[in-house]
């Protein structure tokens, strides 16, 4: 797809080489520095309101060198939320793969065949935006399971918020990848949550810069989903098939203008889905400077779009939350990757959730 390509080429020049060796540690390290974390901070963890966070080491996978997906992020993340105590033994949960069946809930069967098959098209794998390889597509099931298994333990923990350090892959539509998505997490999820009878109405918060195309068009016409998407009008994707409730945003839009606009379309949001679980797709790539984003928070103005988020749907009588990566591309700068800088940028929603007090 000629956008993706867009999207590619536009960075490629920035980017520079993402070559990171904390990516390789094995999880057998990672596994031991969470207790030996745990163990230095037994009243954080107490505190600590992040019930469960989904993440396996395998959510990383090898790019092509230059590749413009900041895929270190997962990592970078992971090991900045350990350093600080947020993600311990008692919290962290690592996914297994998705069922195929599973899958098919949100998505077609021949998609899915492609998948497991590697017979995508060249084109199909353009609009991805990554090639095919069994990594890919494992990596991809692993990301479902982890917004699955989290959003299950939101609806078991009212009151705390559930995360998986990946998903919130908005562009993946019924039949396609696109923009770095090959399968729609919240869409699997949501649709695995209603047919175990766990949940009848879901809510789709996706603050992600770009419209969820993808979410929107798997739920059009279903009164169940409610999809309320905030998202830079004149960004990626061109076409923006309608949510439940749409804000486009106008470039270059600042953190006080953003906030008073989320402050006044979020409320009517959660009060017309009536959700009994919500997924929050907390991108960062509304951050000045980001390289797809078009908008300028900063990162005060991330945290305070994530309190807001998070404090109105604890006063709605702690409405189980699952809280989801999504995009964030930011530059490479100060010594720093591209991968850590965005992690730096995720990092601060977790950070919120964690400390959430009773008001
Ligand atoms: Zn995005």
């Amino acid at each position: 797809m000629a956008n993706s390509a867009r999207w590619n080429s536009q960075t490629r020049a920035s980017h520079g080489s993402e070559a990171n060796p904390r990516l390789v540690l094995a999880s057998s390290s990672l596994r031991s520095r969470v207790i030996l974390a745990t163990e230095l901070h037994p009243k954080r963890r107490a505190e600590c309101r992040l019930e469960h966070v989904s993440y396996h080491a395998d959510y990383t996978i090898p790019l092509p060198e230059g590749h413009a997906f900041p895929m270190g992020k997962y990592t970078a993340l992971y090991e900045i939320l350990v350093a600080e105590s947020l993600v311990g033994a008692w919290n962290l949960h690592e996914p297994k793969e998705c069922s195929w069946e599973t899958l098919a809930l949100a998505h077609d069967e021949a998609y899915l065949a492609k998948l497991r098959d590697g017979t995508l098209t060249r084109d199909e794998q353009r609009r991805i935006g990554m090639e095919w390889s069994p990594q890919l597509v494992r990596r991809a099931r692993l990301a479902v399971q982890g917004t699955i298994d989290a959003a299950r333990a939101a609806l078991s923990n009212r009151g705390r918020i559930a995360a998986n350090l990946a998903g919130g892959t908005h562009h993946a539509m019924r039949d396609t990848g696109e923009g770095y998505c090959t399968l729609n997490d919240v869409a699997v999820a949501a649709r695995w949550l209603q047919r175990e009878g766990l949940v009848r109405r879901v809510l789709v918060v996706d603050l992600d810069v770009h419209h969820g195309n993808g979410t929107a068009s798997i739920f059009a016409g279903d009164p169940s989903v409610f999809t309320f998407s905030m998202h830079g009008e004149r960004n990626f994707p061109l076409k923006k098939p309608p949510s439940s409730l749409d804000v486009p945003l106008e470039d270059g839009l600042e953190d006080d203008a953003y906030i008073a606009t989320l402050a006044q379309h979020l409320p009517i949001a959660v009060a017309r889905a009536n959700a009994d679980v919500v997924f929050y797709l907390a991108g960062v790539d509304v951050a000045k400077g980001d390289r797809f984003g078009r908008l300028a928070l900063t990162e005060r103005g991330i945290a305070a779009r994530d309190s807001m988020v998070l404090e109105l749907l604890w006063k709605r009588g702690g409405l189980p939350t699952c809280m989801l990566l999504s995009g964030g591309y930011a530059l490479g700068e100060d010594g720093k990757t591209s991968s850590e800088r965005t992690a730096e940028r995720h990092a601060i929603a977790h950070r919120v959730a964690a400390q959430l007090r009773n008001a």
